[in-house]
């Protein structure tokens, strides 16, 4: 699927940048030959010019002669034009042919003027151009010139650029397509990463439904079985009834975490003040921790510090925190809250000296469903979703949760939310 959508970004972006690319060569390749023969032209007419102007009328009486001696290209007297002319020819009034250089031309002048454009001759292998001008002094037509050179000059230079675009274009093409596969490797690491987790996650939430749901199934079964004593029935509908409930704060959790992937409501947010929402907390852990033989110690903020949040989500990050301390404290050892403030920053502090984490193990506890000791875990009656519960909260507030850890010493999780002035009422 990944390889797939890889290769249609890279074809589409191939597709894309290539048609960009063979429009760009095509426009370049089109101006340039427009250009070239422009100035081709441009020379061809002032060649045509310049031989013009030595043609000479003379009048004898009623007879009209001209005189092509001095003409360049034409006449012997004159100067040589160093030009790449393939032949000249003046043709008179009445187009006769009266005088040439080069290849023998008809005897009659081809009625089209201007410029054209002639297939190889005998003269040059290429094309070639061909200039036909009418020439007149003092508003008498003298004759008709025809000049005509090879196009060799223009068509050299274009065949070499057409020969380089041809190899270009290709070479691009192909880099193009390499790169397009890179960077569609690239563009989709993350959405592979992210689909990867997905099914990581959907599979540890399925295998953790497993476990209640046979419990449930196989306790039904056998409290059909018949004869069954009332002991052996409440006993199974008991397993039940607790698999269900398991199954139910699984679920919960799991809804928690699907619920605030995107953002915070920002109905539920409000300005509160730290202290009030420990206090409670820490009557009700100190009573817990009474219960459990553990000692339990509360030091809140000196002075009221507020932060903008969802008070119910920071009180879930709490009770997480305070219940893993609790879970995983002995008898005997005691559990403690530190509050203090960081420039604008509040911290609480979350203590213990209970079991501890091992080092390699620090970086994964805030993965979903990763647990140190998964039987002790489960029997305590986590399913590794706490920490990543509270890390989500951090994040949804821009706060953020760290931890130091030491294996049979104890562990410390420290909250760090961002303080702000509290509301004026
Ligand atoms: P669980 O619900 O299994 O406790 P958590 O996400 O809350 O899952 O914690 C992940 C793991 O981190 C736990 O399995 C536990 O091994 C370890 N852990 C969390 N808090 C503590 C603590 N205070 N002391 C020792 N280990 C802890």
């Amino acid at each position: 699927m990944f390889n797939q959508s890889r290769l249609n970004l890279a074809r589409w972006f191939t597709l894309s940048m290539g048609g960009i690319l063979i429009l760009f060569a095509s426009i370049l390749y089109g101006r340039e030959a427009r250009d070239r023969l422009h100035l081709f032209d441009q020379a061809l007419y002032s060649t045509g010019e310049v031989v013009a102007s030595g043609a000479e009328e003379i009048i004898y009486g009623n007879l009209q002669r001209i005189d092509l001696e001095s003409a360049p290209l034409l006449g012997s007297d004159s100067l040589h034009l160093n030009t790449h002319i393939l032949y000249a020819r003046w043709y008179t009034p009445e187009r006769q042919i009266l005088q040439f250089t080069g290849n023998i031309p008809a005897n009659t002048l081809d009625p089209n003027f201007g410029i054209q454009t002639l297939p190889s001759s005998e003269a040059s292998t290429g094309l070639v151009r061909q200039l036909t001008l009418p020439v007149y002094r003092q508003g008498r037509l003298l004759g008709y010139l025809q000049i005509a050179a090879s196009l060799d000059s223009v068509e050299y230079p274009l065949r070499q650029l057409r020969l380089f675009l041809a190899l270009g274009v290709p070479t691009t093409l192909l880099i193009i397509a390499g790169t397009g596969w890179i960077l569609g490797g690239i563009a989709m690491q993350p959405i592979q990463d992210a689909y990867q987790r997905l099914q990581q996650f959907t599979a540890d939430a399925s295998h953790e439904l497993r476990t209640p749901l046979s419990a449930i199934v196989s306790n039904a079964q056998v409290a059909l079985m018949e004869p069954v004593s009332l002991d052996e029935q409440t006993a199974c509908l008991q397993t039940i009834a607790d698999a269900g409930e398991t199954m139910g704060t699984l679920v919960e959790r799991l809804l928690f975490l699907a619920r605030y992937q995107g953002g915070l409501p920002t109905q539920g947010l409000q300005t509160i003040n730290l202290n009030d929402l420990l206090k409670p907390l820490a009557n009700q852990y100190a009573a817990e921790a009474r219960d459990r033989a553990q000692e339990f110690t509360a030091t809140f903020f000196p002075t009221p510090s507020y932060v903008y949040a969802e008070p119910n989500l920071i009180r879930q990050a709490l009770i997480n925190l305070l219940d893993n301390a609790l879970r995983y404290t002995p008898p005997g050892q005691s559990i403690g809250i530190y509050c203090e403030s960081q420039g604008a920053k509040a911290l609480i502090h979350i203590k213990d000296t209970g079991i501890g984490i091992a080092e390699d193990e620090l970086p994964h506890i805030f993965e979903r469903f990763y647990r140190v000791n998964k039987v002790r875990s489960r029997q305590a009656g986590g399913y590794g979703l706490g920490l990543a519960i509270v890390q989500q909260i951090m994040t949804l507030h821009d706060g953020q949760i760290t931890v130091t850890s030491q294996l049979h010493i104890g562990s410390q999780f420290t909250l760090r939310l961002p303080m702000v002035k509290p509301q004026r009422s």
